[in-house]
């Protein structure tokens, strides 16, 4: 997909977000901008506290308190959405923008069955009837892949197994026909063997309906496989973003190759596979400079004072690297 043809469904830029504590406030995200055109998937990946998972809890308008945005913008189809009012957010979350998370029984209420917390969310959204609601929800609980779904409409979640439980998440997500859809680490709980059933819809859905979608995940497997774009993050910066295929056969931040070195059928094939040592730092505890330099393999002593910015690179490409040169490559 050739998204920066597509006018963009979703803009953040420069988002910051800060979370205030007894001994001072901590930065969250610091500056992430990117965008995503409709019927895009763009993946966002990194290790656990790199900001990715706040990311989209940003854009949801479900950022735990006391974290706040303290910077930058957030626009969903052209519309200014991160200074909106709780009520008017709640809105736009159920409407415009659906959500999926790693564990579907936080999603899905125990005591309701199936069919009526679809129907119920339906008719939260759009002016239908009860009997359009039921229509609308055994079509979604076909488009997920539920077989049988006049007979499954009355069951209850414990009913379902985890794999199916997913899709009906995924089916109260697209209810009110949403424009964007966030999935925080929608296959992370499931077996193996679900994962790329479960990932395979989500990705179908998108693109049968036009709906953008931003995937966190840890998982650079399941970027690959679902993804048009991916932005790596690092320390609440994204250090690299381009095309799912480029970063993958030619990875340029020594993060992303690190992330990469990690999982060998991705990897690139020359030379041995990259380890990433030591960990990603604390909020209280970001290293001057690059925030990578202490675990770089390619640090300079520039790294430890001069902190990179995000540069565009050819190729739709941006790199925030002082070793990414303009031919795209670190050297
Ligand atoms: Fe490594 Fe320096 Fe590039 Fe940071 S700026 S990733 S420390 S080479």
């Amino acid at each position: 997909m050739t998204s920066a043809r597509v006018t963009p469904l979703l803009q953040v830029d420069g988002l910051r977000v800060e979370i205030p504590t007894r001994r001072g406030v901590l930065l969250a995200l610091d500056g992430i901008s990117f965008h995503i055109a409709p019927g895009e998937v763009l993946g966002m990946v990194g290790e656990s506290g790199a900001g990715k998972s706040l990311t989209g809890m940003a854009i949801l308008g479900l950022l735990d308190p006391p974290g706040r945005i303290a910077g930058g913008q957030i626009h969903l189809g052209g519309r200014r959405i991160d200074q909106l009012a709780a009520a008017d957010m709640r809105r736009v979350r159920g409407r415009e923008i659906g959500a999926v998370f790693q564990d579907p029984l936080m999603s899905l209420n125990p005591l309701l069955r199936i069919g009526e917390q679809i129907m119920e969310t339906i008719r939260t959204h759009l002016p239908v009837s009860a009997l359009q609601a039921r229509e609308q929800a055994l079509d979604l609980m076909r488009a997920v892949g539920i077989p049988a779904p006049e007979a499954r409409f009355n069951a209850y979640p414990h009913q379902f197994s985890g794999g199916m439980r997913q899709r009906i998440v995924i089916a109260l997500a697209l209810c009110a026909q949403p424009r964007l859809v966030v999935a925080d680490e929608p296959t992370t709980a499931l077996d193996v063997s679900i994962q790329a059933q479960v990932l395979q819809l989500l990705r179908q859905l998108c693109r049968d309906k036009q709906t953008a979608m931003l995937l966190v995940t840890h998982d650079m497997g399941v970027i690959a496989e679902t993804a048009d774009r991916v932005a790596v993050m690092y320390a609440g910066r994204i250090v690299e973003l381009g095309p799912v295929e480029a970063v993958i056969s030619a990875p340029v931040h020594p993060y992303t190759r690190g992330l990469m070195g990690a999982i060998p059928q991705l990897g690139p094939v020359q030379g041995p596979l990259a380890q990433i040592h030591g960990a990603m730092p604390r909020l209280n505890a970001r290293p001057g400079g690059c925030a990578f330099h202490p675990r770089c393999p390619q640090a300079m002593a520039r790294c430890r004072e001069q902190d990179p910015d995000l540069q565009t690179q050819p190729g739709a490409r941006q790199v925030a690297c002082w070793l990414a040169d303009a031919s795209g490559s670190a050297a």
